[in-house]
């Protein structure tokens, strides 16, 4: 959403609301773009606000994102909301310099108006997690008879994994979490 601040630079307000829906999928099913097998099944709720403290405007927002995917160790499904903060300085557009020398975060606005969405897609997506699981210990599926461990043991014998096997099933977990 684009937001116009001009009565925040106008002095004719000090603080400005933000509350509105962000879609962040790129399809009408709600598939995430480069995030294989996530979903974003509806928007992103962005609430916070802008702070205008004697010139210096500052945006602190927070983003929540409902997602649906499936679990890296069992493939269960998982739902959940992914939040982030974002905070920004708020930048007319002729001081973006100043902005870039003291190295600050920012956004800049034109015309009295404020354009984060783009932002806000990026940062999410680049946020979310490479990996979700159903619950923090997941035990995961027996890698021989492929039983999901959460329901209980299987009868595959224990003991160590043979260090060979066990630097190749390192390897497939890479290629998930590289996925
Ligand atoms: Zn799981
Ligand atoms: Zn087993």
């Amino acid at each position: 959403m684009v937001l116009n601040i001009s009565s925040l630079l106008a002095g004719e307000k000090n603080r400005l609301d933000i509350d509105y829906m962000l879609s962040v999928a790129s399809d009408e099913l709600g598939n995430a773009v480069n995030l294989a097998g996530v979903r974003f099944p509806t928007p992103a709720r962005v609430l916070g606000q802008i702070t205008d403290n004697a010139g210096y405007m500052r945006l602190t927002l927070s983003v929540t994102l409902p997602y649906s995917t499936v679990c890296a160790r069992c493939a269960r499904d998982v739902e959940g909301d992914f939040e982030i903060s974002f905070e920004r300085t708020v930048v007319p557009e002729g001081m973006v310099e100043d902005a870039e020398e003291k190295e600050e975060d920012f956004v800049v606005v034109k015309n009295g108006m404020l354009d984060i969405d783009e932002q806000l897609v990026e940062v999410l997506l680049l946020d979310f997690p490479t990996r979700v699981l159903c619950k923090e210990d997941c035990k995961g599926l027996c890698q021989k008879c492929g039983k999901d461990l959460n329901e209980g043991p299987c009868d595959c014998p224990t003991g160590e994994i043979n260090p060979a096997f066990a630097k190749l099933l390192q390897m497939f977990d890479d290629e998930e979490k590289n996925k």
